[in-house]
Parts: structure tokens; C-alpha cells; sequence
């Protein structure tokens, strides 16, 4: 589709937020308290998107207990496990037929490009139900006599699971608490983010299609202090899944611990390291677009972004002029324009947020040698009031700078400079976060050393120019406040779930 489909299909589009309960959309409820109105605002160009009119604890109450009835009556959970897959495959299979209704929705929504919603979201969660339905099988019991009886173990789904997701990736996201939740046997409650509301109704009213049966997956939309809080505190919800900063993980915490002290995943923040040594590959301009790469993906909103950059004093000069000449070259464009690489950001406040991160950066004395401005797509003035931001760079940071320390979650890139290796580990694990890392370096002891020490859930290293650096397994443990359990692989299947031990007396 050229730029023109996309902007007409935009235009042609029917914005209605409805909650989604026991395999039906609900009716509208009336703008007035409880139900106060949520106003979105387009990224692309910062006029009125859609508004819509939130839910309440009451919506909440009834959606927990149609999928506590569900969950109860076995009408999911009692399905034998190849046909729960097989589902969540025809699930997959509608996804990509409406493919580009949702790269649509998360285009309009988050800022993104719509090229980028095509080939990384819709990709991502196609494969996140794929994979899911195909390792649950693997998900093996041990069983065995012991202490002369037979035992074995019983996994179990939780029973109601309550799901709370950020703003970057809301269908990825969704998927991410959907897929493991369901094929484990649980139902779920998901609450969006209210900055981004399009696209989990309609993947709930899909899945219905798929063969989910009603009541099973339920989607809630609004706030966090109203919804998000009645579904972090509600005395009948099971395990709850978080996705977004560690400020709200550790609210959640607070409402587990006062209600029910429901099992937590809690999937947070990261200001994620990327050291280069001087033994890096000879190839400087992959490592340099690399660094980039990782630096604004999604307009820098990844929770895995490397937008620490910690460079040793002996290649410093030879690589930052490549890596700023590619960043350089990221301009903010049209999210609509399928030639569109890089967007806008998700709205006023978060825009503002980062305005502040980088008057911070200046004011404590780092310098900047890229960007730093609110700009618009250069010739189109109807998009005068989108949400652009250019890449900025900020060199000679301190460790200790708020640049340094705190998550931007913007296109903010902070470079510092270390000597040696035991330094560079030293500044990298200088933060309350610890999701993932990224290291340049040929030396096979020293990644090693590096992936011993570093405290992060994953640390990729780029050794080899031909292997590409990208790809977190967010599903991957954590350290510090990134949160902590497991939603993929293997170990997420198994948090979602409970094991029993019966032993066969004889
Ligand atoms: P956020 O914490 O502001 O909001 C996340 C969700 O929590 C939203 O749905 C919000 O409505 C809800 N919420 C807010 N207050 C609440 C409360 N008191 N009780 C219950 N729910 C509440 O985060 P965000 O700005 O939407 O997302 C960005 C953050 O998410 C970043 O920190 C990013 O790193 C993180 N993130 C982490 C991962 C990961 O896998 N580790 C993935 C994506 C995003």
C-alpha cells in the first residue's frame, strides 16, 4: 500500500473503544463518574484520534467473574493441550490476515512507522502464539518412585490471571500475557494501556473467532490509578502480569501484598549498557550501525534500548563520528509514509518528558552533539503538531547523570568512556536496572567474564560482524528493578502455571 492508502485507510477508519467481556463488546457507558473520558491524541500529527469513555471497577468486577466462571467450569482449561495450541494457531492465522488493520492501529497509536508495525509488532506476535502453541507440549513433569511410593507432578493453570501492559508494543504485549496464559489453561483480564487502546478488543473479538470460548479473554480499558489499581487489588485474580515501569511494579507490589498476595511477573524498566572494546570486529561501521540500532528502536521506546553507550578510550575517536553520522541521517517522518524509518512519539506528556531528560543532560554538563530539538516532518505542515523528536546524542556524560541513570524510554543516547575492561563493568552495573546488555568484542574470555559479571538479564555480544546484535528474548530473567519472572520460553509457561506433587501411597 503506498502512503496515500495508508492516509485514506487512516481516515476511513472507525475508532469505537468498547470493552470486551464474556465473548461480547459492551455498551458504551456514559461519559460521567465512574466512567470518566479518555482523550487520545494522534502522535502523527496531535489532533483528537479517538476518545472513549474508560472502565471502572465494576467493569473489572464483572470481567474477573465471568473468567472465574470460565476458568471454573472447564470450559477452556479442560481442553486437552493440542487443542488449546491449535487454537491459539488459528489465532495466529487471523492476525496475520488482518495484518494491516493492526499495523494500522499501533501506527496510529504509538507513533510508529507503519512499516516497522508490519514487519517487527505484527512479525513479533504472530511468532510469540506460534511458539507458544508449539512448546507447551515440552513442558515435561517429572515423575518417578521415591521413598517407596510413586509420585509425579500435576502442572496446573493458576486460574484467573489479571494483565496490565505499557504503551510501545500493545498487541505484542497483549500477546506476550495472552499466549502463555491461555495455553496453560488460565483466563485472563487484560487492561491496556490507556495511551494505546486501539488494537486489544479486536484481537480479543479474534480470537473468539479462533475457538477461545467466551469469558476467557477479557480486555477493560482505562487508567492505571482506576482500572489497572481494581485489577492489581481484586481479591479474585490469581497472578497478575505487569508490563511497564518500575515505578508502577512497585505499586503493584503494594497491591498484591494489601489484597490477596497474588503471584507477580513483573516486566519493568532498563537503562541497557552497550560497551565497545577496542578488540571489537574491524568492521566499525556494522558496530557503529548497530549501536544505533539499538539506541532508537521504536523511537527509542524499548524497554531493551542499549542508550548507554560505554566506549573505550582507545576507539572512542575512531567510532562516534560513524555513529553520529548514522544517526544523523534518522529523520522524523510520517509514520503513514511506508518509506518512513523512524516516527513520533506516543504524546504531549511523553514528549515533554524527554524535553526535560535532555534540558537535564545540558544543564548538568554533558554535551551535545546531536539533536536535541521537537521538529516536524520537514514539508508537511499538516503534521505540524505531531510528537517528533530528533535523535540526540549527549557526549561526556557522567555515570552518576540523570542522563545516565534514569530511563528516557526517548531517542537519548548517553556516551560515556571507559579504560579497561574492570571499569567498564564497574559503570555498567552502576544502575538500578539490569534487563539486558550489549558488548563489542572478539575476545570469547572476555564475553565470558562480561556475561558472569554484568547484571543483566541477557548480554549479547557482537563478535562476529555477521551475526546481528538485535532480537532481546525479553522473556529473559532480570536483575534490580527491571522486575523479575519469566513470560517466555519455557520458564513463562511454567509461571503460569502451578505444580502439584501426588504421591501414590501403595
Ligand atoms: P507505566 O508503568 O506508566 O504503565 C504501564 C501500565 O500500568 C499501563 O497500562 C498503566 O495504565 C498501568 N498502571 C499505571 N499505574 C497503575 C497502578 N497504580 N496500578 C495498576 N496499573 C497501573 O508504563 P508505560 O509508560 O505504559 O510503559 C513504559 C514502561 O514499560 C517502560 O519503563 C518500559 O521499559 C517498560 N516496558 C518493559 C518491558 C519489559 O519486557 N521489561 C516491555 C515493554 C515496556
Amino acid at each position: 500500500m503506498t502512503h496515500i492508502d495508508w492516509i485514506k485507510r487512516a481516515e476511513g477508519s472507525n475508532f469505537e473503544i468498547r470493552n470486551f467481556i464474556n465473548g461480547q463488546f459492551e455498551p458504551v457507558a456514559e461519559i460521567g463518574a465512574p466512567h470518566t473520558v479518555i482523550h487520545k491524541y494522534s502522535p502523527r500529527d496531535g489532533n483528537l484520534l479517538y476518545s472513549f469513555s474508560e472502565g471502572a471497577k465494576a467493569d473489572i468486577d464483572k470481567a474477573v467473574s465471568d473468567a472465574r466462571e470460565a476458568f471454573n467450569d472447564g470450559r477452556w482449561r479442560k481442553l486437552p493441550l493440542p487443542k488449546r495450541a491449535a487454537v491459539l494457531n488459528t489465532l495466529a492465522d487471523l492476525v496475520e490476515k488482518h495484518k494491516e488493520q493492526f499495523a494500522l492501529y499501533e501506527c496510529l497509536d504509538v507513533g510508529k512507522t507503519i512499516t516497522n508495525a508490519l514487519k517487527d509488532d505484527i512479525a513479533r506476535t504472530i511468532g510469540r502464539l506460534r511458539r507458544t502453541a508449539s512448546l507447551a507440549g515440552q513442558l515435561m513433569a517429572p515423575s518417578g518412585a521415591d521413598l517407596g511410593c510413586f509420585a509425579y507432578q500435576r502442572r496446573k493453570p493458576v486460574g484467573v490471571v489479571g494483565g496490565i501492559a505499557g504503551w510501545n508494543y500493545p498487541l505484542t504485549l497483549a500477546v506476550s500475557q495472552l499466549a502463555p496464559a491461555l495455553i496453560m489453561g488460565n483466563c485472563l483480564v487484560l487492561k491496556p494501556s490507556e495511551f494505546t487502546s486501539l488494537s486489544a478488543a479486536h484481537l480479543a473479538a479474534l480470537a473468539i473467532e479462533a475457538g477461545v470460548p467466551p469469558g476467557v479473554f477479557n480486555v477493560v480499558h482505562g487508567a492505571g490509578h482506576t482500572v489497572g489499581s481494581a485489577l492489581a487489588e481484586h481479591l479474585d485474580v490469581d497472578l497478575l502480569s505487569f508490563v511497564g515501569s518500575s515505578a508502577t511494579g512497585k505499586k503493584i507490589m503494594v497491591s498484591a501484598g494489601q489484597s490477596n498476595m497474588k503471584r507477580l511477573l513483573l516486566e519493568c524498566g532498563g537503562k541497557s549498557p552497550y560497551m565497545v572494546f577496542d578488540d571489537c570486529p574491524d568492521d566499525l561501521n556494522f558496530i557503529a550501525q548497530d549501536i544505533v540500532n539499538n539506541a532508537f528502536p521504536n523511537q527509542g521506546a524499548l524497554c531493551a534500548a542499549g542508550t548507554r553507550l560505554l566506549l573505550q578510550d582507545t576507539i572512542r575517536e575512531k567510532l562516534l563520528p560513524l555513529i553520529v553520522e548514522k544517526a544523523a541521517a534518522i529523520r522524523p517522518a510520517d509514520p503513514l509514509n511506508p518509506n518512513s524509518t523512524f516516527g513520533a512519539l506516543v504524546n504531549e506528556t511523553h514528549i515533554n518528558k524527554v524535553l526535560n531528560y535532555i534540558a537535564a543532560g545540558i544543564s548538568e554538563g554533558a554535551e551535545l552533539i546531536l539533536g536535541g530539538q521537537r521538529v516536524f516532518p520537514v514539508g508537511d505542515e499538516s503534521l505540524k503538531g505531531g510528537f517528533y523528536i530528533e535523535p540526540t546524542i549527549f557526549d561526556n556524560v557522567a555515570p552518576t547523570a540523570k542522563i545516565a541513570q534514569e530511563e528516557i524510554f526517548g531517542p537519548v543516547l548517553s556516551v560515556l568512556t571507559f579504560k579497561d575492561e574492570s571499569e567498564a563493568i564497574r559503570i555498567a552495573n552502576n544502575s538500578s536496572f539490569g534487563l539486558a546488555a550489549y558488548a563489542a568484542t572478539t575476545n570469547l574470555a572476555r564475553a565470558q567474564r562480561l556475561g558472569e559479571q554484568i547484571n543483566a538479564g541477557v548480554l549479547i555480544t557482537m563478535g562476529d560482524t555477521n551475526l546481528s546484535g538485535g532480537g532481546v528474548n525479553i522473556g529473559s530473567d532480570k536483575h534490580r528493578q527491571s522486575g523479575f519472572g519469566f513470560s517466555g520460553g519455557l520458564e513463562g509457561l511454567a509461571s503460569y502455571s502451578i505444580s502439584t506433587t501426588v504421591h501414590v501411597l501403595t
